[in-house]
């Protein structure tokens, strides 16, 4: 992976079935990381707003560590692990990123597409379509795990604060 479209400046956008894959897997840092988008993000996928991953100060993926590697490889959203397929639905055919084909090294070598991934493309392209209809189970999935992810903190410290009792018994 040469990393260069996680250092282009692109926003990720994410699907409902992003965050359910982070929640069911207990990643709810990575769900309540999310940031929601308004304006000209959110129309270009024709939404009132989307989330998307946030980004460091100098544009890049926030996930992308300083080698180059993507540090949720495992976890990654959709959209990153079909780059650089996407999907025309108004031409109901799969296509590539306009951005890769002047930049992407990978794409002459590995041009061809399999059925499940043009597949996963276009449930992508139709969930960012609708993305206004998932906003609300998005935003409830993000407050429990920000509530899940504060409990867990709490615990930890009451944890650590009986241990520390304990030594200095
Ligand atoms: S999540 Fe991983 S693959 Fe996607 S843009 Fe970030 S670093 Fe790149």
């Amino acid at each position: 992976m040469c990393s260069r479209c996680c250092k282009a400046g692109f926003f990720v956008p994410l699907t409902l079935e992003d965050f359910e894959q982070w929640f069911s897997s207990g990643r709810y840092d990575l769900v309540v990381s999310a940031v929601e988008l308004y304006g000209f993000e959110a129309l270009k996928v024709g939404a009132s707003s989307v989330y998307v991953v946030p980004k460091n100060r100098l544009g890049s993926c926030m996930y992308l560590s300083p080698d180059g590697r993507c540090t949720i490889h495992h976890q990654k959203p959709l959209v990153c692990r079909l780059f650089p397929l996407s999907y025309d639905l108004e031409e109901d055919v799969p296509t590539i990123h306009p951005w890769a084909k002047r930049n992407c090294p990978g794409l002459r070598s590995s041009s061809k597409f399999s059925d499940e991934e043009v597949e996963a493309a276009r449930r992508v392209a139709l969930a960012l379509k609708h993305m206004d209809s998932t906003l609300p189970r998005i935003r409830a999935m993000r407050e429990e795990a920000y509530r899940r992810l504060c409990s867990t903190a709490v615990e930890a410290l009451a944890i650590r604060q009986r241990l520390s009792y304990t030594l200095c018994l």
